[in-house]
């Protein structure tokens, strides 16, 4: 009996420290892997197919719609993202853990249509501190920020139906509570029997 896959999916809003806590967790966790969605927005500088995103025109995308390849989907800032279902059930079946970065739409059409998924919400300490980071960290123009407060205070009221909920106040307590839930759900008994078999005669 195989393994099953962990399916972990991540979502937050645009600063609360999801990429950075992602960054920990592969640390933590080398064996995890990344989940590389489809998307039509055009690679940044560095970003390499296969490895970020698999890049594709808006017609292949609508193509894999039509096709129902995709496990999710959804319009993120004008772009369109999708995760193929073909890339979780392959993890599933090789026992491999993979780690999803996607937005709450597709998290909640992925939870309606895929049973065993883990959901995690990371969330902000408050919206003040999320104003701070936004403005902190970046370059991007007032309204830019302006809107990414928005999106984030619609994003938060989705928290309720996640699985978990972490409040990404102290980072280091963060990635601890990212850490254990990965721990957790990788000891339960169904994801154990493969290697206890192998230990013991049961
Ligand atoms: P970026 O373009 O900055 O890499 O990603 C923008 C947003 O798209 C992020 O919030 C990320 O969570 C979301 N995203 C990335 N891949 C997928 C996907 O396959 N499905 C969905 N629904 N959202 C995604």
């Amino acid at each position: 009996m195989k393994r099953e896959g962990l399916i972990l999916i991540l979502s937050a809003p645009s600063g609360a420290g999801k990429t950075s806590l992602c960054r920990e967790l592969f640390k933590k966790f080398p064996d995890m892997k990344e989940s590389v969605s489809y998307t039509t927005r055009a690679p940044r500088d560095g970003e390499i197919e296969g490895e970020a995103y698999h890049f594709v025109s808006n017609e292949a995308f609508e193509r894999m719609v039509e096709e129902d390849a995709f496990a999710e989907w959804a319009e993120v800032h004008g772009n369109m993202y999708g995760t193929a279902l073909r890339t979780l059930e392959e993890a599933r079946k090789n026992g491999i853990d993979l780690v999803l970065d996607i937005d709450c739409q597709g998290a909640r059409r992925l939870k309606e249509q895929f049973d065993g998924g883990v959901y995690v919400f990371i969330m902000p300490p408050s919206m003040e501190e999320l104003r701070r980071r936004l403005e902190g960290r970046s370059t991007d123009a007032r309204d830019v920020i302006e809107r990414r407060i928005i999106r984030a205070a619609d994003e938060i009221k989705e928290a309720r139906w996640y699985d978990y909920i972490i409040i990404n106040d102290n980072f280091d307590v963060a990635c601890q509570e990212l850490a254990a839930i990965v721990i957790a759900h990788r000891r339960k008994t169904f994801r154990m029997m493969e290697k206890v078999g192998k230990l013991f005669d049961i």
